[in-house]
């Protein structure tokens, strides 16, 4: 068997849901999607050739131009929520269960008089819809960026989509930079987010390379890209079976495969027909466009 598969991959439960809503939906010309539903350029595509309206993440200030405005997986905070009712729009919302969890955590530390601190990329979506109801707040990417916050009481959250040894560390950091603080932790992690993760470490030590299915902008599909180079093996990232390197592929007898949350099983299954097909024959069509060898560093995809 040259293609093993994670046991885990590809989308997750909020995901199919949010797309599920979609398909309900009448009159798509009449419904702007507010960024991104998907940090998947297959599935906006298909959006976009039904009529659905889209704006760009950074684009979001503008007020749509729809009376219908669909709130995505990746949730909006309050504040923009009453900025598009109160211009009369009516809402679509499909936020994940997951998203709201972390939304209400954050809200019930901003409600005791914690300091919010958030473990995720500054400026994503999700971020930004968690800290935009919180005025006492910081976004912490790395243990690097931790510092010494002057408030005596810290509360933090993560991103759903948060490497959970990342979200150990930087809480670790916080408590060693802040002494003199109460650090109260509250773990947002999405349930999916691990499974992907722990199914791509039961895969390791199987293969000898890993494809891995997903958005360029997905943030939990690079993550699961930059543990397989991590763990010392090449991983290539491509969205869709065209980006597969045939070269590249039949260096290996046996490649693993895994998918990001945002990923149709149906282009999973196109990435492994033409891997199998490459590993079981010559077909040397496609260009692995997204590779990664042996490096730590992905600059680029992020
Ligand atoms: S990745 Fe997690 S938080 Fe995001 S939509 Fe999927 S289940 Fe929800």
């Amino acid at each position: 068997m040259p293609v093993i598969r994670a046991n885990v991959l590809g989308m997750c439960f909020g995901v199919r849901d949010a797309l599920t809503a979609m398909r309900a939906i009448d009159a798509p010309q009449s419904v702007t999607i507010h960024g991104e539903l998907v940090h998947n350029e297959v599935v906006l595509h298909q959006l976009r050739v039904r009529g659905f309206g889209m704006v760009g993440e950074a684009e979001r200030d503008a007020l749509p131009a729809t009376p219908r405005v669909l709130v995505t997986a990746h949730g909006i905070s309050d504040r923009e929520r009453r900025r598009l009712t109160d211009a009369g729009k009516t809402l679509i919302d499909t936020t994940c269960p997951l998203v709201k969890r972390v939304h209400a955590a954050a809200m019930k530390f901003a409600a005791a008089g914690f300091h919010l601190i958030v473990v995720g990329k500054p400026g994503h979506v999700e971020v930004r819809g968690i800290v935009e109801d919180v005025p006492s707040h910081d976004v912490v990417p790395s243990v690097a960026a931790v510092r010494t916050y002057a408030a005596a009481r810290l509360g933090v959250v993560c991103q759903s989509t948060t490497p959970p040894e990342l979200a150990a560390s930087v809480v670790a950091e916080i408590r060693r930079r802040n002494p003199h603080a109460e650090v109260n932790y509250t773990d947002t992690i999405c349930r999916p987010t691990r499974d992907h993760q722990r199914a791509l470490a039961e895969l390791l030590p199987r293969v000898e390379a890993v494809v891995v299915v997903g958005g360029r902008n997905s943030n939990n599909t690079v993550e699961l890209a930059r543990r397989v180079v991590d763990f010392g093996l090449p991983a290539c990232h491509v969205v869709g079976p065209d980006d597969l390197d045939a070269d590249w592929v039949t260096r290996f007898e046996r490649v693993g495969l895994t998918a990001g949350t945002s990923t149709l099983a149906e282009t999973v299954d196109a990435v492994e027909r033409r891997l199998e097909g490459m590993l079981s024959a010559d077909d040397s069509s496609g260009a692995c466009r997204i590779r990664t060898g042996n490096q730590s560093v992905m600059s680029g995809l992020l």
